[in-house]
């Protein structure tokens, strides 16, 4: 969002509209001019989606070397360090949705474009184990550019490394909810964010493998106007539906019961009432 100095209102990237800043906060960063969803920062979705208090982090002390001495990666590591306050694109622990615990991961584009190197898939994939060995469902909400290009191939291994651990957890029956937020593209997309057993994503989400560029010069310039948008791959079948961040925290919590989670306790009290205590 493009601040005017003050900091009391700025500019809604699509549609021009002066918004107040608290007005935008209290509306979950909406536009309520034009739906438009601008992107959160990791805390801020945390605070949206869990129960108040209840994130622990895990694995948050991991920082990427410079697997393949990329010029200039170490700096801007570094630089991205300072100016997010987070030390990878992903950070990723545990929670509880009314009441209901799960491993959540949250990326955050403002860390070098969300890129997935190899701590973002190394942490992806021990959250993958993690909700395996616990048997808690895993909740993702993606925002990526897609692999960081600067750790070369070992970036691109990590779609293959996400993509198995998540299936070791399907096979330990653990659902996955993927949430695909803006941007969800390149290799994130083509890994373990495309294999949720539900996924969802927020409203006009640029959602895609490649860019449009690309995508129009594979097709003969003939592009629909809302290519690459979440609701056109749910009109398309890809996504299972597009959920207004307002109520992404009810449709989470409806699916985790849907899948079989209970609250903390209430599975004794309805054990202990059939038994008639
Ligand atoms: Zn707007």
């Amino acid at each position: 969002m493009e601040s005017v100095p003050d900091g009391v209102a700025s500019k809604c990237q699509a549609c021009d509209e002066i918004l107040f800043v608290r007005e935008l906060e209290r509306n979950l960063q909406v536009c309520p001019k034009c739906g438009h969803h601008h992107r959160l920062r990791v805390a801020e979705r945390l605070a949206i989606t869990l129960d108040e208090g209840s994130f622990v982090e895990m694995d948050g002390d991991l920082v990427s070397g410079d697997p393949i001495g990329f010029p200039g990666y170490s700096e801007k590591l570094t630089a991205a360090r300072s100016a997010t306050g987070l030390n990878e694109a992903i950070v990723t622990g545990r929670g509880v949705i009314d009441g209901m615990p799960l491993i959540i991961g949250v990326a955050d584009f403002a860390f070098m474009g969300g890129s997935m190197g190899s701590v973002f898939g190394e942490k992806i994939a021990r959250a993958f184990e993690r909700a395996a060995e616990e048997v808690l469902p895993i909740v993702i909400f993606s925002a990526s550019g897609g692999a960081r290009m600067q750790e070369g191939l070992v970036a691109l291994m990590q779609m293959a490394k996400t993509s198995a651990a998540a299936k070791r957890a399907a096979l330990a029956g653990v659902p996955f909810i993927s949430v695909l937020t803006d941007p969800t593209t390149g290799g994130v997309l083509a890994s373990y964010a495309s294999l949720g057993d539900v996924i969802l994503a927020e409203p006009g989400a640029v959602v895609g493998f490649a860019g449009r560029r690309v995508g129009r010069q594979e097709l003969g310039g003939h592009l629909p106007p809302n290519f690459q948008t979440s609701e056109f791959q749910a009109e398309h079948g890809f996504i299972d539906r597009v959920v207004h961040r307002k109520d992404m925290r009810i449709v989470l919590s409806c699916l985790l019961r849907f899948f079989g989670s209970e609250p903390i306790g209430e599975d004794d009290e309805i054990r202990e009432r059939a038994n008639g205590r």
